[in-house]
């Protein structure tokens, strides 16, 4: 099991104080702190391995170089990817879909063909795909879910036709914690010659992925929300697919060789990567998978489930209480709501508590529309939360209720 009070060590900002009280920070979903190791790395990155990559014939640029491209190799052996060009680095998960949606768009899709996404997906999973729809006329049609806020997996099927072109869902949902069944989902598109993106912004910081043992066609995530860095995410697509959908920025590094008549294009996964990268804060995103392999994903998704089941019973105890997401496939996420009390003066409250939530859509509004609520309280986990940092939540709850004659 893990030895929280030694991983607690490794997140200063975790034992801080906010109003004076100590922070109980249950904001993960949205970022993760970063453990000592990633900042010291950033830091090490700038004190003593900066110049640009790629260009430089020089020394330092090629020690640089080097570390960056040591960092694809982490990410690529983190995803079980085949080969590094599979890896595009990007400014993170909505960059990543994006990319996809424009490139792919771009090469494979025209005026009435079809993408499928879910009612739960982030906006970042829904607005790219809309933008395409202006440009180009596609149509987005969009999964249900059950009352347990699962995905209706024979509705999904129905909305397969002649013209859908891919799916694009998100592996668990930052709102719900549902754990998609992507593997099943992929394997039913590829029987219809449907590829299908998966959105892993939610499910890499809490479970072991394996793309080719998921077989997706392309899988995005984020790095700040994996204690790496900001500024940095991943896009892994197969070659097949990626080698005939076009560049989505023009600029330097993603070219061979350029003069006003002609421009040819370099090889993956540069062809993808216009201008100077977030080359410190790659290196120091691998540094951040190296410290999550250390600890080990089937120990925390062991522990984090662990405190889903501690907070969800501890939840049911509360009068009032409606949770949102209660998926038999669960992560370690609480959205909540308590009687009439408005989301947001929940969050306000239990922030004066030094209880850090998230309220709102959650970048979620059709979720929000389906449910039909205009939005939640929620509390998202980490392995260097505690019981008794739950224990706090609830009994900040329970206070809050009091104060509104519940
Ligand atoms: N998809 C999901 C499921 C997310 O939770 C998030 C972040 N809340 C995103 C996409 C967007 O991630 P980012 O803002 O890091 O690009």
């Amino acid at each position: 099991m893990l030895d929280i009070n030694s991983i607690r060590k490794d997140f200063p900002i975790i034992e801080s104080t906010v109003y004076g009280k100590p922070l109980v920070y249950l904001d993960n979903g949205a970022t993760t702190q970063k453990p000592l190791c990633v900042i010291d790395k950033l830091r090490d990155g700038y004190l003593h391995h900066n110049a640009n990559v790629h260009r430089g014939v020089h020394f330092l640029s090629q020690d640089a170089t080097d570390l960056h491209e040591s960092a694809r190799q982490r990410v690529q052996q983190f995803l079980n990817a085949r080969e590094s060009a599979e890896i595009i680095f990007t400014r993170g998960t909505t960059e990543s879909i994006n990319l996809v949606a424009y490139s792919f768009g771009e090469a494979f899709m025209n005026e009435g063909d079809e993408v499928i996404v879910t009612d739960m997906e982030h906006h970042s999973n829904i607005v790219s795909w809309q933008l395409l729809q202006a440009r180009k006329g596609i149509v987005i049609r969009h999964a249900r879910l059950n009352e347990l806020q699962e995905l209706d997996l024979e509705h999904l099927q129905s909305l397969f036709s002649e013209r859908t072109r891919l799916v694009s869902l998100t592996h668990v949902s930052n709102v719900l914690g549902t754990v998609n069944p992507v593997k099943k989902i992929i394997d039913y598109a590829h029987s219809k010659n449907v590829p299908v993106l998966v959105d892993g912004a939610q499910s890499v910081p809490h479970l072991k992925v394996d793309v080719q043992a998921l077989d997706c066609d392309f899988f995005v995530f984020s790095g700040h929300k994996i204690y790496g860095p900001t500024g940095v995410g991943v896009l892994y697509g197969k070659r097949e697919w990626l080698d005939k959908m076009p560049p989505y920025q023009g600029g330097g590094e993603m070219i061979k060789t350029v003069s006003f008549e002609v421009t040819t294009f370099n090889e993956l996964p540069y062809k993808f990567e216009a201008g100077t990268p977030d080359f410190i804060s790659t290196v120091a995103l691998a540094t951040a998978l190296d410290y999550v392999e250390a600890i080990g994903l089937d120990d925390i998704m062991e522990y984090e489930h662990q405190l889903l089941t501690f907070c969800t019973d501890e939840f049911h105890k509360i009068p009032g209480m409606r949770i949102f997401g209660n998926a038999h496939e669960k992560s370690a996420v609480m959205s909540f709501l308590v009687g009439d009390i408005h989301h947001y003066d929940m969050g306000m409250l239990l922030d004066k508590l030094g209880i850090a939530v998230r309220t709102g859509h959650h970048c979620a509004e059709p979720l929000m529309h389906s449910l039909g609520i205009l939005g939640t309280v929620r509390a998202s986990f980490s392995f260097y939360n505690t019981e008794e940092e739950i224990e706090k939540l609830v009994a900040g709850i329970r206070r809050v209720s009091k104060m509104f004659g519940m």
